[in-house]
């Protein structure tokens, strides 16, 4: 099985996962680039998955119904501009041999879903959407901070081999942003130091894996002290992770 980053847009990732014959495309914002993919690797197309309802994740489904045999599985909480498999926590997703567990992670948006495939070939994978990014999180658009907080905690206890697939290539101003909060963390330092490299040779930095992500996201490590005390100088009113959380989220909205 193969996993692919189709980049698309200025810095969307559409995820891809072939056997060869067959794929599965996670969020077409847009169209072309996976009829692209499909024609260059000769690939028929057999399931689309759906994390949220943001066009930059669903705008180009509607086109690729002329390519796709097979389903597409969507949220259910959430109106989307196609119809989908509609799907919520607890329910599972099979394709092609690999059993998906869906995920709700409101925060970024009402509805957001997730899926995790814990048995895929070659490790746990998991398609996150905008909720959980290399170093950050989504923006809170329909959510608060302790729906997010509760999401992003979920997608933590994940085994620590889980590969992270997030659907923007931000983690450069995720990890700047990261080391002004949490200057003291070595493995955060070294990690933005490799991604940078790997950026300058226009390579994507991801998939992460959840290991990684619980070593140097400061989005999952607001129970520690060095966090809260910086989230104190940005308007956190106690160490409770929640306000740590929103405060980190807030000052990172205007960080530059
Ligand atoms: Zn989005
Ligand atoms: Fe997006």
């Amino acid at each position: 099985m193969n996993l692919i980053a189709l980049p698309a847009f200025t810095d969307n990732y559409f995820w891809m996962l072939h056997d060869g014959r067959e794929a599965l495309v996670v969020d077409p914002g847009d169209s072309a680039p996976v009829v692209d993919a499909l024609d260059r690797l000769g690939l028929a197309l057999t399931a689309i998955l759906v994390t949220h309802h943001h066009p930059d994740h669903v705008g180009g489904v509607a086109t690729l119904m002329a390519r796709l045999n097979g389903p597409v599985h969507g949220p259910r909480r959430e109106a989307l501009p196609v119809a989908v498999q509609p799907h919520g926590q607890g329910d599972h997703v099979e394709w092609n041999g690999v059993a998906f567990q869906v995920l709700d992670v409101p925060g970024h948006t009402a509805g957001h879903i997730a899926y995790f495939a814990e048995a895929a070939p070659g490790g746990p994978l998991l398609f996150c959407g905008d909720t959980l990014f290399s170093g950050g999180c989504g923006r809170l658009f329909e959510g608060t901070p302790a729906q997010m907080h509760a999401s992003l905690s979920a997608l933590a206890a994940l085994p620590a081999a889980t590969r992270v697939c997030c659907a923007h290539e931000y983690t450069l101003s995720n990890l700047r942003f990261a080391v002004a909060a949490e200057p003291r963390n070595a493995e955060l330092q070294a990690h933005l130091s490799q991604c940078e490299a790997m950026r300058q040779q226009g390579l994507p930095t991801l998939p992460s894996t959840i290991g990684v992500e619980r070593q140097i996201n400061p989005f999952l490590r607001c129970d520690q002290p060095a966090l809260a005390a910086a989230a104190r100088e940005h308007g956190a009113t106690s160490d409770d992770p929640v306000s740590v959380f929103a405060a980190l989220r807030q000052w990172k909205n205007v960080f530059r």
